[in-house]
């Protein structure tokens, strides 16, 4: 067997990206593109010792999941890596994502597991779901300003201004922005020279509200002709802030550390509802979110809505508990918790994010919430080592910890101080199902049991799972 040598396979499993995976002659390869149940002709690409990857040449029988994408630049762009599956078929394959993650990496037996799960909340509608795009600006063949995407693992801009997954305002934004880069004789940015001024659009959209945000990234410090942008952008209906960041450095990071609001106002207003959803429901008042440009906020809004109520049905709460919030971001979860609960503490490590889950917090007339800068693993520590009486007592041993950790999961200090704080019950929300498998293994280890798990689709047509877990103290 060798590079580019084509095999004949049939795909029978998919992988943690959504890639598929079938055997020749003992050997596992993985194949992007290609999905569970096709029988294809691909072309080796890379061979390693047990496993190689190869590429889609020919599907010679197509899976019975397989459905025509939407978007017809779908494979080059690799933001939907799974587009070309039924969207029921998708759902299947996150809930055994999360249900194998559990299994092989957590250790956990598979008939717990299987009673405990509940089937994933999928989506009703899995396309124009996003109210975040940022498209980079380069320089089309014909030499006019486009704007898109960059084409998987490359720096070449694919020109798209209707992506699938974002909203349909984003095309109106770009064509004014477009046409007024052109207008403006003004180069856009060059990631080879670091030359050029404009870098990219991010756009936010409040899904409640329909407020309208635009951020311009220059590399440098001044728009031309500001007023003409101005104009143009107006006209779109919503439209509510309209900013300049400032980002000249040659760095793949989008945002620069300046933003200057140059019309309307520096934020727009989104509001979070949470609903009865049917079999799990956990109703409150709606609360009110400022973000900014630099915010970070949930790019799903209607999923997270469902993501928030089961996270609050598993930390049911009767309106005397202490609860710790870690990873809060701009304190989306915690002004929720702090609806039902006594007492809230959130920590966060951008300081920034905890400005803003303060402001939240005052916007929404929410007083029993406090918000602590830094790491989980440094913050938790140092309470908890620091002792305390009164209040302080009730905050060393909370009634639950929620945590949302990042991709890599929860730091071992964190785990360690969660469990000599002994909460009754522990909501664990996670975007990889690795990371959780290992560190809800290691909770179940040190006295918790695994109580309720359910995975939630936040981001349809793309390999990635929302999920969150329950674990309540074994009582010793
Ligand atoms: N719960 C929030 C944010 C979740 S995203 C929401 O639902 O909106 C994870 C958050 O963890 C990010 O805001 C990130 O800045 C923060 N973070 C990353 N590492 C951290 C650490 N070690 N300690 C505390 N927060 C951290």
């Amino acid at each position: 067997m060798q590079k580019n040598e084509i095999i004949s396979l049939k795909i029978e499993d998919m992988g943690v990206d959504g890639e598929g995976i079938g055997r020749y002659e003992g050997m596992t390869f993985f194949v992007k593109d290609a999905l569970i149940g096709d029988e294809i002709r691909a072309r080796i690409t890379k061979l390693k010792k047990n496993y190689g990857y190869a590429r889609v040449e020919e599907i010679i029988s197509p899976s019975r999941f397989r459905v025509e994408p939407w978007c017809e630049l779908h494979r080059r762009c690799g933001g939907c890596q799974i587009q070309a599956l039924a969207y029921e078929q998708q759902l299947v394959f996150k809930q055994n994502k999360v249900r194998d993650s559990l299994i092989r990496i957590g250790g956990f037996a598979p008939e717990l597991v299987d009673d405990i799960m509940d089937p994933i909340v999928g989506m009703e509608e899995p396309f124009r779901y996003r109210n975040k795009a940022q498209f980079p600006i380069g320089r089309g063949k014909d030499g006019n300003p486009v704007a898109g995407f960059y084409a998987a693992r490359t720096h070449t801009i694919i020109p798209v201004t209707d992506c699938k997954l974002g909203v349909r305002e984003n095309q109106s934004i770009l064509k004014e922005v477009l046409a007024y880069i052109k207008e403006c004789h003004t180069a856009p940015y060059d990631e080879n020279t670091g030359k050029g001024l404009f870098r990219h659009v991010l756009i936010r959209y409040g899904f409640t509200t329909k407020e309208l945000m635009v951020c311009l990234v220059i590399n440098g410090t001044k728009l031309p002709a500001q007023e003409r942008l101005i104009e143009r952008l107006i006209k779109i209906p919503g439209m509510t802030s309209i900013s300049v960041n400032h980002n000249t450095k040659k760095t793949n990071v989008i945002l620069g550390e300046t933003t200057e609001c140059i019309w309307g106002k520096p934020y727009i207003t989104d509001y979070i509802h949470l609903r009865n959803t049917g079999d799990f429901s956990c109703e409150g008042t709606a609360v009110a979110y400022h973000i900014s440009p630099q915010s970070f906020y949930q790019v799903n809004p209607v999923q997270t809505e469902k993501l928030y109520s089961l996270a609050l049905a598993y930390a049911a709460l009767t309106g005397k508990e202490t609860v710790w919030d870690l990873y809060c971001g701009i304190g989306t979860i915690s002004l929720f918790l702090a609806q039902k609960a006594g007492k809230v503490y959130g920590v966060e490590v951008v300081p920034q994010a905890i400005r803003d889950a303060r402001e939240n917090a005052a916007l929404n007339q929410i007083t029993n919430a406090e918000f602590f800068v830094g790491k989980a693993e440094e913050v938790l520590p140092e309470f908890y080592e620091r002792g305390g009486s009164g209040d302080g007592e009730d905050m060393l041993h909370p009634d639950v910890i929620v945590v949302d950790p990042p991709r890599k999961g929860c730091d071992e200090k964190c785990l360690t101080t969660m469990l000599r704080m002994q909460p009754g019950r522990i909501v664990y929300v996670s975007c990889d199902p690795a990371t959780m498998a290992r560190d809800v293994k290691r909770l179940c280890e040190g006295g918790y049991a695994l109580k309720k798990v359910r995975a939630v689709d936040q981001f349809g047509n793309t390999g990635h799972v929302e999920t969150v877990v329950l674990m309540s103290r074994v009582q010793d």
